[in-house]
């Protein structure tokens, strides 16, 4: 398999290091700054090759355990076991899309009370070495019911992983190790300020890269590579509110996973037109615990 490299903040983080990286300052609107919500734009209803009727979406059917979201018997979207392909989408014959939201930090109050006051679920994907910077967030975010993915804890690029000796032979089993360490110190983390979070056995590596070993890592450790299949690029400083509103509205249909980030302030202000033109497609957003496949 080979190596995938998109977005995920590659702006900011490309030619850094994690550290650097989670450093660099996103951008804020000045403090008290009101967001003007965006008209949704009046939008035809998705096309059926049948004219068949969709069904509605699938109700959610895993169950809660202290450790965390757990399917029921014979689950495909849970299936964790080494070999199991990455997840970019759900079963397209479900008129839903699942929305996530990566890293952890910036706008994620302002995120939370759209989704809260639009009723739309949605998955975060904290990585844990951003959630001291808004742990009150972490809470809320939980506390709202809302699910959690992991997106290992210093947001590296895991196919890259080095052994510190500069021995090349020692490469693989520190970086099997290093994954496996990633996931469960951000679950670790996360527990210290939300012990209840509903923590999916799902795992977004940053910038999207993976490769055999990162995967059979993450299965190692329970979980299951999802990635998405709409990007809308909300982490291109140059990306509007109006443009990022039109491409996910242009660009969405049944069982689409989008990604999107805590830490534009676009994004805050397209959420509410994004969300009610989805539902004018006919497309409900849903978080991943939701997640039916095809
Ligand atoms: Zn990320």
């Amino acid at each position: 398999m080979g190596v995938r490299l998109v977005s995920c903040f590659a702006f900011l983080c490309a030619a850094l290091a994690a550290s650097a990286c989670i450093t660099a300052a996103p951008h804020r609107a000045a403090a008290g700054a009101t967001v003007a919500p965006l008209s949704p734009t009046p939008l035809a209803p998705p096309s059926q090759a049948d004219g068949a009727t969709v069904a509605a979406p699938a109700s959610p059917t895993p169950t809660w355990t202290p450790d965390g979201w757990r399917p029921p018997p014979g689950d495909a979207i849970f299936d964790t076991s080494p070999g199991a392909p990455p997840i970019t989408h759900g079963d397209r014959a479900v008129p839903a899309v699942y929305l996530t939201f990566d890293d952890g930090y910036g706008f994620g109050e302002e995120v939370l009370a759209i989704l809260r006051q639009k009723h739309a679920p949605a998955t975060a994907c904290f990585a844990g070495s951003f959630m001291p910077r808004n742990p009150s967030f972490i809470r809320h975010w939980v506390e709202a019911g809302f699910s959690v993915c992991n997106h290992t804890y210093w947001h590296g690029n895991l196919t890259r992983l080095t052994d510190p000796t500069g021995d090349p032979a020692k490469d693989e089993p520190h970086r099997f190790a290093n994954v496996q360490a990633e996931l469960t110190t951000t679950v670790d983390k996360l527990h210290e300020y939300a012990p209840d979070a509903r923590v999916l056995p799902l795992f977004r590596p940053p910038y999207g890269a993976y490769d055999d070993l990162v995967s059979r890592a993450a299965a190692a450790a329970g979980y299951r590579i999802v990635l998405w299949s709409l990007d809308p690029e909300d982490w291109r400083p140059a990306t509007t509110a109006v443009a990022l509103r039109d491409r996910v509205l242009a660009q969405a249909r049944p069982g689409d996973i989008i990604v999107f980030h805590f830490e534009r302030h676009a994004t805050v202000e397209a959420l509410p037109a994004i969300i009610d033109g989805l539902r004018a497609k006919g497309l409900e957003p849903r978080g991943l615990e939701s997640l039916a496949l095809p």
